[in-house]
């Protein structure tokens, strides 16, 4: 594979040792080789990085990529209505859909900076879907985590796979086509049954058979509990994420910081149907939990991890700002632990936090000599560079419209604003039959959806 040599540009490392500092970095393959001043590289490839900071490309730890078609379908929802609207639609997404829809999730992903997804794939039917939605990932280009749900949103009878344990096969084989190599593009983990009293012998089987596998877990955890009910049972781990968590009891977050482990958290979808408290950020912060964000429902918000980051910020000074006041604390000043978040704790959570969860955090999340060349030019040439901390310029003072090139594992993937070997035409025009397709088998057309309405005591209509 080629060298490429970025010339004077402002690395933003995330790596302690390289830290922040004007420099070259050398690409050789798919790895950096060196950062510092003055590099030469002979046959290298030389980009003028002046102007452009160099950062680590972003991870997104929690996206269902197969609703990529429906984008805006429920921009007006509230509550439960995502669930009512648009998981019904998995019962008539065919593989051909299936693959469509991931695929041009990723490649927005990648123009908007997220250089590495965990799709958490609700939506396989059969094995043909998980074959379409691996396809789709390699295609991509993508650094990629394939989350094979055990579950399923299929309640039409149409699926071929029954939910849970019937999967374990299927799984099984597509483990076999995909190296658990870490440098690996695209590799496995396993998506668990939600997890309750009732379900627990099903779930701590799951884990068994996760771990059997060597790849990791994920599951929705949305209620109070779950965390301490797996540590009972002696099964949680880092190996195994947390989506959501908002419910989680202070207890589950000691558990979770005291092994090291991870909280996977969406800013924008947790806040926009009005239904959970995002207190589990500031308090699995402070007990050592890694927040790493992700973006979750195309069908409501947009790629790239700007504005989850952007969120999460304020959000959580919003809430910080409250708390002070109920503790009457006014004006509010600032003590130990508060305001919570700074914005390079912030950046962890689509870098460190997000590869370290990802079970990469050795190899990805970080420019330094050794780890993948996932990077990103981001461009500061027209308006410059914040002063302070550069982690508050990406987080507070810059766009997914800045980022001008973007390299997974040393491939260009976008290059001076346009995205390298896609076809852009041709993966529009597969997005908008897919979702055609999938409407006209649900009876619905694109731009007027048949809304199911949720209310409490009326069930869903
Ligand atoms: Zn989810």
């Amino acid at each position: 594979m080629a060298k490429v040599l970025f010339k004077n540009g402002f690395v933003l490392s995330m790596n302690d040792k390289v830290g922040d500092v004007d420099a070259d970095v050398l690409v050789d393959g798919t790895t950096i080789k060196q950062v510092g001043k003055n590099l030469a590289a002979a046959g290298a490839e030389v980009v003028d990085a002046t102007g452009m900071m160099i950062m680590p490309g972003m991870s997104d730890t929690h996206c269902h990529l197969w609703e990529t078609p429906f984008k805006g379908r429920i921009a007006e929802g509230w509550g439960m209505e995502y669930f009512t609207n648009i998981h019904p639609l998995a019962s008539t997404v065919d593989p051909e859909d299936l693959y469509a829809g991931i695929y041009a999730g990723c490649i927005e992903a990648l123009y908007t900076g997220t250089t590495s997804m965990f799709d958490y794939s609700h939506c396989i039917r059969s094995p043909e879907h998980a074959d379409a939605a691996v396809e789709a990932l390699r295609d991509s280009g993508m650094r990629a985590i394939f989350g094979y749900d055990l579950r399923g949103k299929d309640h039409s009878g149409r699926s071929a796979l029954a939910p849970g344990a019937a999967r374990f096969k299927d799984i099984e084989r597509i483990r076999s086509k995909l190296s658990n190599d870490k440098a690996s593009l695209v590799r496995l983990a396993v998506c668990l049954s939600e997890v309750s009293p009732e379900s627990a012998k099903d779930v701590l089987r799951e884990v068994e058979f996760t771990r059997s596998l060597g790849v990791r877990g994920s599951w929705h955890c949305n209620k109070a509990g779950e965390i301490e009910f797996l540590d009972k049972h002696g099964v949680m781990g880092p190996d195994l994420m947390p989506a959501h968590g908002n419910y989680t009891t202070d207890r589950d977050l000691d558990i979770l910081g005291a092994m090291g482990g991870f909280l996977s958290t969406q800013t924008e979808a947790e806040t926009y149907a009005g239904r959970r408290s995002m207190s589990m950020m500031a308090r699995g912060h402070r007990r050592g939990v890694k927040i790493a964000l992700g973006m979750d429902v195309p069908v409501i918000m947009n790629y790239g991890l700007h504005h989850q980051m952007r969120l999460c910020f304020y959000l959580q000074r919003y809430m910080d700002g409250v708390n002070e006041r109920h503790e009457a604390q006014s004006p509010v000043s600032r003590r130990p632990g508060v305001p919570t978040f700074s914005t390079r704790d912030v950046l962890r959570t689509t870098t460190t936090n997000c590869a370290e969860a990802n079970g990469v955090g050795d190899i990805v999340g970080q420019i330094a000599p050794g780890y993948q060349a996932d990077l990103l030019l981001l461009d500061t040439s027209l308006f410059g560079r914040a002063e302070g901390d550069a982690a508050g310029h990406v987080v507070l003072n810059s766009s997914s419209g800045d980022i001008k090139s973007v390299m997974v594992a040393g491939e260009f993937r976008k290059r001076d604003g346009k995205m390298v070997g896609v076809d852009m035409a041709k993966m529009l025009a597969a997005r908008e039959k897919a979702r055609d397709h999938i409407y006209a088998g649900a009876g619905q057309v694109p731009g007027k959806p048949k809304l199911g309405y949720w209310h409490w005591g009326e069930g869903v209509s």
